[in-house]
């Protein structure tokens, strides 16, 4: 026995001598560990897709003999990218739709809707990515030019943000919506005279969408596709999918059991009956890179379309406070399910009161369970009084850093200087809550992580406004804002374990930037040279 163990011994001693081998060495990099103490080296051994040792170039040179070694000529890598809210799926039917996206006038969305038109036949022609804010005139448009141009085709558009659609008469006849129609948590715009005027905010919106002839899978699939490559191409490799229903659940289950989505996907889903009943039954599912184990709740509209829940009246529209989309009982049933199944509760929630009333429920059940990492999904206004229920609820807040710029053309004109102070006040968050799960919100924004940092960090946007940085006290350091994007997103999803950083026994999933990343001073744009996912190539621009 003990000649045994000697032998043994003297066995791995002599393989060490001749080195390790690994599959693969990156060296001369500048590798952001992002571990706990944000170390920083220069060269990585990976093996059947782990990390097996990050450090000095010499060591790890020195260490293991590799099948490949790949020269980082001094890049920068850093953990893959996790995009902590993003929704892949409305992207992909935004791509298969008019393309509203800068339209600087009511009079250009036409123009793209009738090249639309032209191009493809569809029963209903549906659009999206107009925002009123870009236009000269900024209030809500209405549809008398589309009942001009399209007098018989039903047409759908979509605001940026998904909370409030433009349709045709003919569309309100289509689906059967007239002066009567009323829904919760819903409101359907009337002109002076009481007729409609094609406007249809939050649950409304359900009225049509959920009629509305969908795009094959055949066609999503494509879309899809097109979009793992785009998140690649800039180093992301995880994505927080903030809402699926049971169609789209199926489909990403799919198409991830085919080995053609291989990013990362945490999914959450929409608690429907068919959802609920499949978290019921089969509890968390965990299969290739997909993970799902928690639910998406609607708590509120958005800001832009004056939808989000107020405390006070909308300071531009003194009869509105907006309204909740999913009422109080239904959002405690859901809490119930949550934990019935043990799925984490994410809580989209934009105005202060939502806020308020989601961290309530979030700190009821956190006495049943301290380690719940229920989300704050947006976090966007919060009365400043309300801050310490942050800690003291163990809400984890995922916010979006580049809606604060983009919002902030008109933040002040919603909300006024008073209510600023507790607006997308990240850095005020990170300090109540300990961590952030950092996202875009795609294809409410692009989604470009470099906008992102530049707008956590800067507080300005791609043209670097404003000049002085919007609300600069809530600004994050570079450094929380990288965390946000890697490790704590890593642990909004409970896959810390694994990804988020690149130490000894998690997924060598990584990417390697083209230019030398800084945070600093105007927008520098970036994108990846080389994406690795678990030691293997998903992107390379050669
Ligand atoms: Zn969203």
């Amino acid at each position: 026995m003990r000649y045994f163990s000697f032998f043994l011994i003297v066995l791995s001693s002599v393989s060490c001598m001749k080195g390790k081998s690994v599959d693969l060495v990156i060296h001369n990099a500048k590798i952001h560990t992002m571990d706990d103490k944000n170390s920083v080296a220069q060269a990585i051994a990976i093996r059947d897709g782990k990390v097996i040792e990050v450090g000095p170039d010499r060591q790890i040179m020195n260490k293991y003999s590799a099948d490949e070694y790949m020269d980082a000529e001094g890049k920068d890598i850093f953990p893959g990218f996790a995009d902590a809210h993003g929704h892949m799926m409305s992207l992909a039917r935004q791509k298969l739709s008019v393309n509203l996206v800068g339209a600087a006038s009511m009079e250009e969305l036409i123009v793209r809707v009738e090249k639309y038109s032209q191009r493809k036949e569809r029963s209903v022609i549906v659009g999206g990515g107009w925002d009123q804010s870009l236009w000269n005139v900024k209030e809500l448009p209405t549809n008398e030019l589309l009942n001009e141009k399209f007098p018989d085709k039903p047409v759908v558009l979509y605001r940026i943000d998904g909370h409030a659609v433009l349709v045709n008469e003919a569309a309100l006849k289509k689906f059967g919506i007239n002066e009567s129609s009323r829904i919760d948590g819903g409101a359907i715009l009337k002109r002076e005279d009481g007729s409609l005027n094609g406007i249809l905010l939050d649950n409304a919106i359900s009225l049509i969408s959920n009629q509305l002839p969908d795009f094959s899978d055949r066609e999503l699939t494509g879309a899809l596709l097109e979009i793992q490559q785009e998140l690649f191409g800039y180093g992301i490799t995880d994505v927080h999918e903030a809402g699926l229903t049971p169609h789209d659940f199926k489909l990403i289950r799919r198409l991830v059991k085919e080995n053609k989505l291989t990013i990362g996907i945490y999914g959450m889903l929409y608690p429907e009956k068919e959802n609920a009943d499949f978290a019921k039954k089969h509890g968390f599912l965990k299969e290739k890179n997909l993970l799902v184990r928690s639910f998406k709740v609607m708590g509120d509209g958005a800001l832009g379309s004056r939808g989000a829940l107020l405390k006070q009246a909308y300071s531009d529209d003194l009869h509105n406070h907006g309204l909740l989309t999913t009422s109080i009982s239904d959002m405690q049933r859901y809490s119930s399910l949550a934990e019935l199944t043990g799925y984490q509760l994410n809580i989209h929630a934009i105005g202060d009161s939502t806020n308020r009333l989601v961290l309530e429920l979030i700190k009821a059940y956190s006495a049943k369970n301290p380690d719940h990492r229920w989300r704050l999904e947006h976090a966007q206004v919060i009365d400043p009084k309300d801050f310490d229920l942050l800690a003291v609820s163990g809400a984890f807040p995922s916010v979006q850093p580049t809606h604060a710029v983009s919002d902030q053309r008109w933040a002040e004109s919603r909300l006024g200087k008073a209510r600023l102070k507790g607006a997308y006040a990240y850095n005020t968050l990170l300090q109540k809550a300990g961590m952030l799960a950092i996202g875009t919100d795609f294809p409410v924004e692009s989604t470009n992580p470099f906008l992102t940092i530049h707008a956590a960090v800067n507080r300005k946007n791609a043209e670097n406004d404003p000049i002085d940085g919007f609300l600069m006290s809530e600004a994050l350091t570079e450094e929380a804002c990288l965390r946000g994007m890697t490790i704590w997103a890593a642990f909004a999803s409970f896959q810390e374990g694994t990804k988020g950083s690149l130490e000894k026994g998690k997924d060598a999933t990584l990417v390697i930037l083209e230019n030398p990343f800084s945070s600093k001073g105007s927008y520098n744009p970036n994108f990846s040279k080389i994406t690795f996912i678990r030691g293997k190539k998903v992107f390379s621009m050669e």
